[in-house]
């Protein structure tokens, strides 16, 4: 993992299953090779508001927050407990290169060491639970679906 890892977004691309993966890995938003499908049709990714400038974050542009990106990190908060918005917050507050340093730390595996997937409840390794991992995902909380 290193300030290349993180996506325009502001997302963490070693966190995901398709850069993580040893077979059609997926090369990271700020590489020129292959991506996943979902990173190829990436609205956020080919925002015309970057001007060609592709690995602009997208808290570096006068539209911050824009709504193509709270709706990205209303998903990420809801589905996988994540958010875009806060990487920017802390980003904006220790700088790129600590925050990475923290991400590191934050993501490993308490059982192998290895980092887990944003987007998987369960280490790809081992198979531990990861713990950032949101109790019911996709699901809404029992009682509050009036
Ligand atoms: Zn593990």
């Amino acid at each position: 993992m290193n300030s290349q890892s993180i996506a325009p977004c502001g997302l963490n691309c070693a966190l995901c299953w398709g850069f993580q993966r040893s077979k059609k890995t997926c090369s990271g938003c700020n590489s020129s090779g292959a991506k996943t499908h979902y990173c190829t049709v990436c609205r956020i990714k080919t925002c015309p508001e970057k001007n060609g400038n592709d690995r602009l974050l997208c808290s570096e542009c006068p539209r911050y927050p824009c709504k193509r990106l709270k709706d990205l990190d209303k998903r990420y908060r809801f589905k996988y407990g994540e958010s875009a918005i806060e990487n920017f917050r802390s980003i904006a507050e220790i700088g790129l290169s600590a925050f990475v340093a923290a991400e590191e730390i934050k993501w490993r595996c308490p059982q192998c060491g290895n980092l887990v997937c944003v987007h998987r409840e369960k280490c790809l390794t081992c198979g531990e639970a990861n713990p950032h991992f949101p109790p019911n995902p996709g699901k809404p909380q029992r009682g509050t679906n009036k």
